[in-house]
This record gives structure tokens, C-alpha cells and sequence, in this order.
């Protein structure tokens, strides 16, 4: 059997790519190794921009009732000064994003796939791609549950595996940043038994900014809390095990008390590579690469389910119509008729790339990030324009152009 697509994993960008390809009637195989539901190291706060495009899918009922909370803020705690805080401003879009734990948000993703006609293949790994002698992808190659190998062929192959996607590294499309970032992260749970602590628990979502990396905390569903902190390689490597470099980083930030003084750790703290990387394209003969596969962002900005949500509507139509247009002698998708997707991806994301590189450059420099969001604090109109970038309710291009980083500039000169 032949797919039309086979989907090399499940997270937000193979399951809505999925979804979409199989409602406009395409065969579509959704591949992942692991087992839904299934835990992924993430902050699990959705900007807002995601809102539209998972009401699109049709997922924001079960969402809400799994218990998603709607965050509508983003506070940034600094040293020396009081809090900034950034209110998502009402656009096309609803202000205020989702928070919800991996494990309900991409089982509810699947579950769609799978509604929308999709076959779920789940505890498969795949290894690597087949190629034709003209060196056009044509399937994939992994091994079942059983550990026995199998073999899928497509007539277009999308890697969606996220940051070590086997498609993406096969095709060697992927660079890394040369600084390493690693996040350590934990989630906290309310003891019902305890006292409630000293200060009503927290609403919006939080980032504590430090003078080598930061705290990112966001509720969750069933009063669950998510802490998440991004260092360094040499603070990794500076104590024997990353649940010290966690506790260290999380004392050494006394704001966050009232995020644990009432809760307890529930988990263990898992270790995840964050390090930015860059696809050098997203397209090949036969192949697309979606969601972190071909872009992941520091998670500060990251955004990075949204961005992985927004390259699968993006690529689904441009899929489809290349998809429409094989046949039996020609019966695979060639780079050129996937070019739409590639340019429409770069226009959209470019802006939001260098925001985050330009952040992590002001994040990194404790005394400048302080001026900034002094000035952001005195500014209303440049302090909007950034929650409504940052939570992709408008273009990066909002922040990413002259007049507002003149008017920055200004701001951090008065
Ligand atoms: C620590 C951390 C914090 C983050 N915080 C946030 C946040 O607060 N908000 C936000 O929006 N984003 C955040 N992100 C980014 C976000 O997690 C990703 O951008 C998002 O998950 C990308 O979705 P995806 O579908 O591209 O990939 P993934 O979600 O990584 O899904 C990839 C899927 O592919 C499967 N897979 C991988 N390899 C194979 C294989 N060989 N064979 C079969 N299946 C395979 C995996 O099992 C997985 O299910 C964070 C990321 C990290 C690491």
C-alpha cells in the first residue's frame, strides 16, 4: 500500500497536519513511537495565536473540558524592580491562551487525526527514509512494537518528529545554535491537605529572569503548576544531578514562592535540550518538515506549539494541491510544487526569529534587560505592540521594523 502522506510523529504539528490532510480526503498514515497519552518536556503555556487554529480543528471543547486554565498575562520578574506585566490585547484572535499539560493537549490532537480518518500508528519508531534512484523520498523505514521492521511508502513524507526528527536528520537539512541551552523542568501539585499558602495562587504565567538564565511557571490543568527553568551547559555540568542545578536555580528566585510554598513536586526534573535550530530549508523531493522539526525557537519567545500548529495549516492546503496534481507516472511530489509552503513559512516566520534571538540577547544581560523593561514599563504603545507579538496575535513584524526599535532605543537612552 501506498499513502498519499506518511506523518512521522504526533505532537501538534503531525496531528493537525494529519487532521487537515484527511479531511480533504487524503490517505494519511500518523506515525510516532510513542504511545498516546504521553508525557512531553514543555512550559504548556499556548500563546493565544494558537486559540483560532485549534477551534479550526475543532479540539477547544475537549480541551476546555479537560480543564485547560485561559491565561491572559505574562508577568516578567527582574531584580530591582517591580514587575512587568504584558496583557494580551483583544485582536482577531481571543486574549488569552491556553494552559494545559502535554499529556491531554496531544492526546485530544490524536484523537482528532484519528476522527478525521486518519490511521494511528502508535509505538513504531521510525529510523530513516527510503529514496528513490533519483534520490526522491519515498517512504519510511522503523521498527513496530514487536520490534520488527516495517516499512512505509508515500507519496509525500512529512517529518514532524520535532527537534531530533529522523526525517529531517536523514535529508541533513537541520543547524544548531552554537550556545547549548538546556531546560530542566518539573510539575508541582497542591496538597489539598496543606494550609493554603500566604498569597492567592497565581493566574497569569510567569517568567523570572536571572543572571544566566530564567524561570518560566504557568498553571495547569487541576491546579497542577509547571515550572520550568532554562541554564546553561557549564550550571548543568556544575552539579552532579540536574534536579540540584532545579532546586538551586528555583531558590535563588524568592518571587517564585508563591508558585511552591503551597505545592510539592510531583515528578522528577527531566532534562530537555532547548539550544535554537534552524532547517536550511523545509521542503525536498517528497518531503516537508513542520513544527520543530524545521524551526525551534528559545522557549522564552518559543511559542513553539503555536508555530508548530501555524506550519501544518500552512503546509496542509499547498500539501493537498501537490498531492492533486501526481499521477501514475509522476505519482510523487516534487520540491517545486511544495515552494509555496516554503516561501509562506519564511515570510511569516523570519520576523519571529530574529525577536527571539534579539530577546535572548537582552534576557542574557541582566542590567540591559532591566532598561528595557523600564522603558517597555513608561511605553505603553511599545509594551502592546510586544504582548501582541509575543502571543502571535499580530506579525512579529509589529516589533521587528525601525519605528519601534527607534522608539526603544529612545526609551532606553531617556
Ligand atoms: C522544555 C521546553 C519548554 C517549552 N515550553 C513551551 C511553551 O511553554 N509553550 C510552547 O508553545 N512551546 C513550548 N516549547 C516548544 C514546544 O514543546 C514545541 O515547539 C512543540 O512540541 C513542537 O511540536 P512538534 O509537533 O513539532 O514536535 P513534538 O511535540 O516534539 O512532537 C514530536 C513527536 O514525534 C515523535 N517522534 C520523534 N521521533 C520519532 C521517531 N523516530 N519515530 C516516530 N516518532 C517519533 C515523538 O514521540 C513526538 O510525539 C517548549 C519546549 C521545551 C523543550
Amino acid at each position: 500500500v501506498r499513502w498519499d502522506a506518511v506523518v512521522v510523529g504526533a505532537g501538534p504539528a503531525g496531528a493537525s497536519f494529519a487532521t487537515r490532510l484527511a479531511r480533504a480526503g487524503f490517505a494519511v498514515c500518523l506515525v510516532d513511537r510513542a504511545r498516546f497519552p504521553r508525557d512531553k518536556a514543555c512550559g504548556e503555556f499556548l500563546s493565544p495565536g494558537a486559540t483560532p487554529l485549534l477551534d479550526e480543528l475543532g479540539v477547544t471543547g475537549a480541551i476546555d473540558a479537560a480543564g485547560a486554565r485561559r491565561l491572559d498575562r505574562v508577568r516578567i520578574v527582574a531584580d530591582g524592580r517591580p514587575p512587568l506585566e504584558l496583557t494580551f490585547p483583544a485582536g482577531d484572535a481571543p486574549a488569552w491562551g491556553y494552559a494545559l499539560s502535554r499529556r491531554c493537549l496531544d492526546a485530544i490532537l490524536v484523537d482528532a487525526a484519528r476522527e478525521a480518518g486518519a490511521r494511528v500508528v502508535e509505538e513504531t519508531r521510525v529510523g530513516g527514509i527510503r529514496r528513490d534512484a533519483e534520490g526522491r523520498v519515498t517512504g519510511v523505514v522503523g521498527r513496530d512494537p514487536g520490534d520488527e521492521p516495517v516499512a512505509l511508502a508515500a507519496r509525500l513524507v512529512v517529518g514532524a518528529g520535532g527537534r531530533n526528527d529522523p526525517v529531517a536528520r536523514a535529508l541533513g537539512l537541520q543547524r544548531r545554535d552554537a550556545r547549548r541551552r538546556y531546560d530542566l523542568l518539573a510539575h508541582w501539585t497542591r496538597d489539598s491537605t496543606w494550609p493554603l499558602g500566604p498569597v492567592a495562587p497565581p493566574s497569569g504565567c510567569e517568567l523570572h529572569l536571572g543572571t544566566t538564565g530564567y524561570v518560566a511557571a504557568a498553571p495547569v490543568e487541576g491546579g497542577a503548576r509547571n515550572l520550568n527553568c532554562v541554564v546553561s551547559q557549564a550550571e548543568l555540568r556544575a552539579e552532579p544531578s540536574p534536579d540540584e542545578v532545579y532546586e538551586r536555580t528555583l531558590a535563588a528566585r524568592p518571587g517564585l514562592g508563591r508558585w511552591t510554598s503551597d505545592a510539592r513536586r510531583e515528578s522528577g526534573v527531566t532534562a530537555s535540550d532547548v539550544t535554537p535550530l534552524l532547517a536550511r530549508r523545509a521542503t525536498a523531493d517528497g518531503a516537508l518538515l513542520l513544527g520543530d522539526a524545521a524551526l525551534f525557537l528559545d522557549p522564552f519567545t518559543g511559542q513553539g506549539v503555536y508555530l508548530a500548529l501555524r506550519s501544518a495549516a500552512l503546509a496542509a492546503p499547498v500539501a493537498a494541491s501537490a498531492l492533486a496534481a501526481t499521477t501514475a507516472n509522476r505519482p510523487f511530489v516534487d520540491r517545486a510544487s511544495l515552494s509555496d509552503y516554503e516561501t509562506a513559512r519564511r515570510a511569516e516566520f523570519r520576523a519571529k526569529r530574529r525577536v527571539s534571538r534579539a530577546v535572548q540577547t537582552i534576557l542574557y544581560r541582566p542590567a540591559l534587560a532591566r532598561r528595557v523593561l523600564d522603558a517597555l514599563d513608561r511605553d505603553l504603545a511599545l509594551r502592546d505592540a510586544l504582548a501582541a507579538a509575543t502571543a502571535d496575535v499580530a506579525p512579529a513584524e509589529r516589533v521587528w521594523r525601525a519605528g519601534y526599535l527607534a522608539r526603544l532605543v529612545g526609551r532606553l537612552a531617556a
